[in-house]
């Protein structure tokens, strides 16, 4: 056989002038001894195959169990009938100036490696058996090389037999294996009753002139104008819930979990797809498209199909490679039912089964879609269905039973086959284990079984209603956490069960600040003249009293004050812009501020009576004081809103004693000594305070901006032996890198909490303070400091991320679609939070209380709110939440919550200012502590993430400050980037 080195050009035109022989309906000819092109798809094969050359992913291997009196003379000459017949079965591979050609083998006679293992015991047997079939069906061809088939016959015992036909794809595809069978049975039968091969009838086609003729087509312009249209837009990438990051370089290591459906169960499907006027394969495509759909909330989804695309009825006995691979795009809309969209996608696959003339290549290449070597192009999944033929006879009474095995591979994300067996059902899912788990697999299989069961009822429901659980889901979101227990429920108010302690150990430090301390029974004095002064203002009344006063012994003992009076402290920061100050007053109706001489002048403009702090103690008999009930407020916090102005959240006793009485439940120890960072007008800053002052511990106050001094935060840990801390871990990371750790040998406990914790701050707790225990907390305002928390272990630092954890405090959560339905577990969806915990609603607006705490869905009782956090959030395989950022655009600046469109509103105040977008740079990832000044092109790339051209052009006409000669160069700006 030629290995000629013609340049392909010239190849090609020899082969031009011989097609002008025959009519272009036909495939013609060509002679053996020319050097022979791969066809488009065998090319493809080719090229992937070289840059993953030790990859069996394009091995394909079947498995015959033969029973009967197998002659394996017979078998081999049946075999050498079938290479005989089909060159494409004899071609082997070779580079000529940089292209691959093949070249067919004379050769036909089949090497059959025999093993006998009819000696052993039946299990042994089986089990060398799999063990062997494994290893050929894991071994790697070289294409270089003659033998692109492998055949192994096991003996088992004298009536059976193991056949294994392992053969490289690009000599064949599953329906040539549909001939190869048929042949084979039928050789070996004629064989056995003639005693020779029947006679040959030579095809009229090999592959080898299809490869030519199939390179020399042209692009169907009216089909790539369908899939233009088809595929045109933003293409986005399947976003399923992994287990695992994508690495930048797939292994394509794969594994298949396979389910059978009950016989019954078959026969439903079978019927209703009947019923449905659609074949079993649209019927399990739709099912699949629902699946992805309900895991990724997306609804745009494409799956890719192969095909053997045998253009001519002459290819229809040819053996060889024509799989393509077809690429099927539907729209999901949630208010149509299945019925409905299951016609949707069947008309689909008609439609693209009638253009599958344009190769996958040709529309990789044409409408270069967003690629890269890690993500297969246009899609992720796979989607197979088939029939199942019945066992084949050899004649003779010798029969097989065959299986298609598969090497430990997947090409693609997830591959769903269906199989149809007799009317019994097999799905199997084949999926990378760089990205999966197989619990997370068992998980998907069990949804897709309850997933067909909805359907099968309720063929008319809209598909945003089929939101069916399995059992295990439905034990994990909608079982209740029992409820918080503890003899804190005897008190009705949180500062009653720090009073106790006045009495129990009244020389214990209650609070330090700087050199000062104070005892538990000096903090109940102090507070209790607060509260004394506070009721002559008050006159009794349970009212908001405002709490402003820097960071001091005083801070403490006055917020007690508040609480002892009956009030709910309003915790307002000095340093707060004096007209947040007087819109947190007015929006809270406070009467009362309680404050400091140097600070009295804050609130000269506002009516509020004020008392201060510093005008002595009267040592007082505790009189008369109110009496607080659980649904009294304890205190107001007001965080970020949208609108432009802050909202209150009013947090009652109930809700925070529950919090803290979770604490006790949920940590192996109470803080004999924590280190309060938090400004009290965080609800961070509550965990500390009223976790230590309800254990008798001690509260070390920092003072202000400790953030910006390390060396200090080490000093106070060391002198006060600090044993538990609460601190945004981006702070931690930076005391973890700056301190002389020998020095933090107190800590017992640090909890992380407020915003998102990273593996990088993980491994660095690990590798310097691995005998502190670290937890992540996670919890809105509305939900009283936390509802979630996570005990980090190392394992945590190689995940993905840090979980949150799982519910406490008895807060119960619930992951759900926008339209308020359970996404399956594991798939993203929004955070919502349930349970004593929750505040009542925004202080004085109801608007924005009723849409973000909302009746749950799935409850008749009215009282059953949950509250809308805004945060993503996941189940990962293990059953921990995962916190994955926000659904809108608030984000965390040093623990502060801010809502974009706040800053927004505040902005467009500015008459200057006709249109502002603010957007959030989180490019650099971590935090910095540094304000620089941004580039244009900076800029524009954070403005392009979510405004058009002609946005940001409109942007920076709307900029009244800037001068014409600048938006100029502006506008060229936004031409270049
Ligand atoms: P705040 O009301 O100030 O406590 O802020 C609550 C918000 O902070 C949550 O809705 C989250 O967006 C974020 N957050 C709080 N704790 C965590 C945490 N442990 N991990 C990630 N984000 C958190
Ligand atoms: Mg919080």
């Amino acid at each position: 056989m030629s290995q000629g080195k013609k340049p392909l050009s010239s190849l090609l035109s020899s082969w031009k002038s011989k097609k002008k022989e025959t009519t272009s309906n036909e495939i013609p000819k060509i002679g053996k001894s020319t050097d022979l092109l791969l066809s488009p798809s065998q090319r493809r094969l080719w090229f992937l195959q070289q840059l993953f050359p030790k990859n069996p992913f394009y091995n394909y291997s079947e498995r015959h169990r033969i029973k009967g009196n197998l002659n394996i003379d017979y078998l081999l000459q049946s075999l050498e009938g079938i290479y005989a017949k089909h060159d494409v079965l004899r071609t082997s591979y070779y580079i000529s100036e940089g292209e691959p050609f093949m070249k067919i083998n004379p050769k036909t006679n089949i090497a059959l490696k025999q093993f006998d293992f009819s000696g052993l015991d039946r299990v042994e047997a089986e089990s060398k058996a799999n063990a062997l079939i494994n290893e050929e069906v894991n071994y790697p061809f070289d294409l270089s090389s003659d033998d692109l088939s492998r055949f192994t016959l096991i003996k088992l015992d004298a009536k059976e037999y193991i056949f294994l036909v392992n053969l490289h794809h690009i000599l064949m595809d599953e329906w040539s294996m549909g001939i190869f069978r048929k042949e084979l049975v039928e050789n070996y039968e004629y064989i056995s009753r003639q005693n020779k091969l029947p006679l040959k009838e030579p095809l009229p086609v090999q592959y080898t002139d299809y490869a030519a003729w199939k390179n020399e087509q042209n692009i169907d312009e009216k089909q790539l104008a369908y899939w233009k249209s088809k595929l045109g837009g933003q293409i986005g990438l399947l976003n399923l819930p992994t287990d695992f990051k994508r690495p930048l370089t797939p292994s394509f290591k794969g594994k298949t979990l396979t389910k059978t459906y009950s016989r019954e169960f078959s026969s439903l499907i079978l019927d209703l797809a009947k019923e449905l006027e659609i074949t079993p394969y649209s019927f399990f495509l739709s099912v699949f498209y629902v699946f992805l759909n309900k895991y990724t909330g997306q609804k745009d989804i494409l799956i890719g199909t192969p095909i053997s695309n045998r253009e001519k009825s002459s290819l229809e006995k040819v053996i060889g490679f024509f799989n393509d691979t077809v690429v099927l795009r539907n729209t999901i809309d949630g208010n149509s039912s299945f019925g409905d969209f299951s016609k949707e996608v069947a008309q689909t696959v008609l439609e693209a089964f009638n253009n599958k003339d344009v190769s996958f290549e040709t529309l990789v290449q044409t409408l270069n879609p967003q690629r890269s070597l890690s993500i297969n192009p246009f899609f992720q999944t796979m989607f197979l269905y088939n029939d199942i033929q019945d066992t084949l006879s050899f004649g003779n009474e010798v029969v097989s039973e065959y299986q298609v095995l598969g090497a430990d591979v997947s090409k693609f994300d997830l591959t769903l086959f269906v199989s149809n067996e007799n009317g019994i059902i097999t799905v199997k899912m084949e999926y990378a284990t760089d990205l999966f788990k197989d619990r997370t697999v068992e998980r998907f299989q069990n949804y897709f079984e309850v997933l067909i069961t909805e359907i099968i009822g309720q063929t008319r429901t809209s598909l945003k209603d089929i939101a069916p659980c399995t059992e295990e889901e439905e034990n994990i979101f909608f079982t209740d956490p029992g409820m918080v227990n503890h003899s804190f429920f005897n008190f009705t108010g949180i500062h009653q069960i720090i009073e106790k302690w006045a009495v129990e150990t009244p020389e214990a430090i209650a609070l330090t600040f700087d050199d000062q301390h104070i005892t538990y029974l000096e903090l109940e004095n102090r507070a209790n003249s607060i509260a004394q002064q506070i009721l002559t203002k008050t006159e009794y009344k349970k009212v908001i009293v405002g709490l402003c006063v820097e960071r001091s012994i005083a801070m403490i003992t006055g917020l007690l004050g508040i609480l002892k009076a009956g009030c709910a402290y309003l915790p307002i920061d000095p340093d707060y812009p004096i007209d947040r100050i007087t819109f947190m007053l007015m929006d809270s109706n406070a009467p009362v501020v309680l404050t400091t001489s140097g600070l009295e002048q804050i609130f000269s403009k506002t009516n509020c009576a004020i008392v201060k702090l510093d005008s002595g103690f009267k040592k007082i008999e505790k009189k008369n004081f109110p009496i607080s009930v659980t649904e009294d407020t304890a205190y107001v916090i007001y965080t970020s809103g949208s609108t432009g102005n802050p909202k209150g959240v009013p947090i009652s006793h109930g809700n925070i004693m529950q919090s803290t009485t979770g604490r006790l439940e949920y940590y192996p120890t109470n803080p004999s000594s924590f280190l309060l960072m938090s400004s009290i007008s965080f609800d961070s800053s509550k965990a500390g305070i009223f976790w230590t002052l309800c254990t008798g511990g001690n509260l070390v106050i920092t003072p202000k901006r400790i953030e910006q001094d390390i060396q200090k935060i080490e000093y106070l840990i060391q002198k006060y032996e600090i044993s538990h801390i609460l601190l945004l871990p981006s702070l931690y990371k930076v005391i973890l890198e700056n301190c002389n750790l020998a020095n933090l040998g107190f800590l017992n406990t640090v909890i992380v909490a407020g915003e998102e914790c990273t593996t990088a701050m993980v491994k660095t707790h690990f590798s310097s303070m691995p005998n502190t225990s670290l937890f992540n907390e996670y919890g809105p305002t509305e939900a009283t400091v936390w509802c979630i928390a996570h005990h980090i272990e190392k394992g945590d630092e190689d995940s993905k991320t840090v979980p949150i954890g799982r519910p406490v405090a008895g807060a119960t959560t619930h992951i759900l679609d926008n339209d308020f339905k359970s996404v399956p577990f594991g798939a993203v969806g929004e955070l919502y939070i349930g349970g004593g915990c929750l505040s009542a609603g925004y202080l004085n607006n109801e608007e924005l209380t009723s849409s973000a705490f909302i009746q749950a869905p799935w409850s008749d009782d009215i009282e059953r709110i949950i509250y809308k956090t805004g945060d993503l959030a996941r189940y990962n395989v293990d059953g921990d939440i995962e916190f994955l950022g926000r659904a809108d655009n608030q984000l965390k600046i040093r623990g502060f919550r801010v809502e974009l469109h706040e800053i927004e509103n505040v902005l467009l105040k500015n008459s200057m200012v006709k249109k502002a977008v603010v957007l959030a740079d989180q490019s650099s990832g971590e935090e910095t502590f540094i304000d620089e000044k941004i580039s244009h092109e900076k800029m524009f790339s954070i403005l392009e993430q979510r405004l058009e051209n002609n946005e940001i052009e409109e942007l920076i006409e709307s900029v009244t400050a800037l001068k014409d000669s600048e938006k100029e160069y502006l506008f060229k700006q936004i031409k270049n980037s």
